[in-house]
């Protein structure tokens, strides 16, 4: 068996006062056909990143609808993530090759995961391309997984995905049943599917890092971490990842503190168990801090979890989400949820939480990146305004409810 992860008990109905009680009758008229479906979401790994967010909080929200879910892992090594997080990259758009080497470290470690995966389930949603060759493996238990539906969930934007590396998923993609993706533009002209479902990601409002925080109790929690929550705050949250630029946001934040002398910059990371990337990139953003006093980089390494992160992102002036490529970004709609103003990079599922000048504004570069942080810390009531324009827009779209009712949807159109 698959590691099987842990969860929380999450009941839908305590979603109405925020999004209405009308929103929860639907969900569970969607989830009467599916009562007692065996659903199974595998990812690879648990904790950091926005897909082990998701599921946190999905997977407990379908079991409190009658569903019978499950979240399982994948049994990875350092050399598999090494590999994956490389395809991730060219999926991305680096040039990277996919090399025989790498494809055999891949497959191997899928085969040995398809070997331990149990059967019985009505649908199994896999996420991402760590296990996407996975239904391949079991071919030949077909009959055990003859009443299963197969989807592929696809976080990464492949807009310019290295052609080669595409071409070595794209069947194993095709042999799933549905496949979802956040944007229309993230899905390849070559992928040959009946069904390909267009759905973004949502935030938990009532998940620890979003829930209501105290305000003396967020600026406490910042001061313990020797921030002054009286001087301006400028903050990331991102995994240190290369195409999260946190290099770039120290840039920007350098010409932001020649008009605004007092800001000071946080950057809150933390370090996934499949990502092997994070702590070279951390050593980089460490050395471009050059010892500055006023740049604070955190991780989970320094107790940074979901209760600091929901104080930081409440406490900063501005949010900045300046990634180069982006599959969707939960931590804009967690900034705006708590009504701050996002600067976002023009990238992938960004540009879907962004509404140019009413969220927040979206930037190509370091230049007018640090242009909109100083617009918007010279004017703190219309970055307040903004803020709250930001967390209707995410009430309206990107909370886990809507995201229940794209997946029983999605499932109850897979049984019909
Ligand atoms: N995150 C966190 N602690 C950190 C950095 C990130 O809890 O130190 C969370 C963040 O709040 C968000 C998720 O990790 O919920 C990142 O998701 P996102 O979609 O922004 O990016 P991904 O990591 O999936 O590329």
């Amino acid at each position: 068996m698959l590691e099987k992860v842990p969860l929380l008990e999450k009941r839908l109905d305590d979603y109405g006062d925020i999004v209405g009680a009308d929103v929860c009758e639907q969900i569970h008229a969607l989830a009467a056909p599916l009562q007692g479906a065996r659903v199974l979401h595998l990812n690879a790994t648990a904790y950091g990143g926005g897909v082990a967010e998701l599921l946190a909080t999905h997977v407990p929200l379908l079991r409190s609808v009658g569903i019978d879910a499950e979240w399982h892992v994948l049994r990875g090594s350092d050399e598999f993530f090494g590999v994956t997080k490389e395809v991730h990259n060219g999926l991305q758009g680096a040039p990277i090759e996919m090399t025989p080497a790498m494809r055999r470290i891949y497959l191997e470690r899928v085969l040995h995961n398809a070997l331990e995966l149990e059967n019985g389930w009505d649908y199994v949603v896999v996420h991402d391309p760590q296990p996407a060759a996975i239904l391949h493996y079991l071919a030949d238990r077909k009959d055990a997984f003859a009443n299963t539906k197969w989807i592929w969930r696809c976080h990464i934007d492949l807009t310019d995905a290295q052609p080669d590396m595409w071409e070595f998923f794209r069947p194993f993609v095709e042999e799933y049943d549905a496949s979802v993706w956040t944007m229309p533009e993230f899905v390849p002209g070559t992928l040959r599917m009946e069904r390909i479902v267009h759905a973004p990601p949502c935030i938990d409002p009532l998940s620890v890092k979003n829930l209501d925080l105290a305000m003396p109790f967020a600026t406490e929690i910042t001061r313990q971490y020797g921030i002054d929550p009286h001087r301006p705050i400028v903050c990331q949250v991102s995994r240190f990842d290369p195409w999260k630029d946190p290099t770039g946001v120290i840039e920007a934040y350098r010409i932001v503190r020649e008009h605004v002398t007092d800001a000071q910059l946080l950057l809150a990371g933390s370090m996934a168990t499949d990502d092997p990337e994070g702590f070279r990139v951390w050593e980089e953003t460490e050395e471009a801090r050059a010892g500055d006093r006023d740049i604070h980089l955190l991780s989970n390494l320094h107790q940074v979890g979901a209760v600091q992160i929901n104080a930081f992102q409440r406490i900063s002036d501005v949010i900045v989400q300046k990634s180069l490529r982006e599959g969707f970004g939960l931590t804009v709609s967690e900034a705006l949820w708590k009504g701050r103003p996002v600067v976002g990079g023009r990238a992938g599922g960004i540009k879907l939480q962004i509404r140019e000048g009413f969220d927040g504004y979206l930037v190509d570069d370091v230049e007018s990146c640090a242009r909109r942080i100083i617009d918007l810390l010279a004017d703190p009531v219309g970055a307040d305004a903004m803020g709250s324009q930001g967390k209707e827009h995410v009430r309206q779209n990107f909370l886990s409810t809507r995201e229940l009712q794209d997946w029983l949807g999605l499932m109850g159109d897979l049984r019909a």
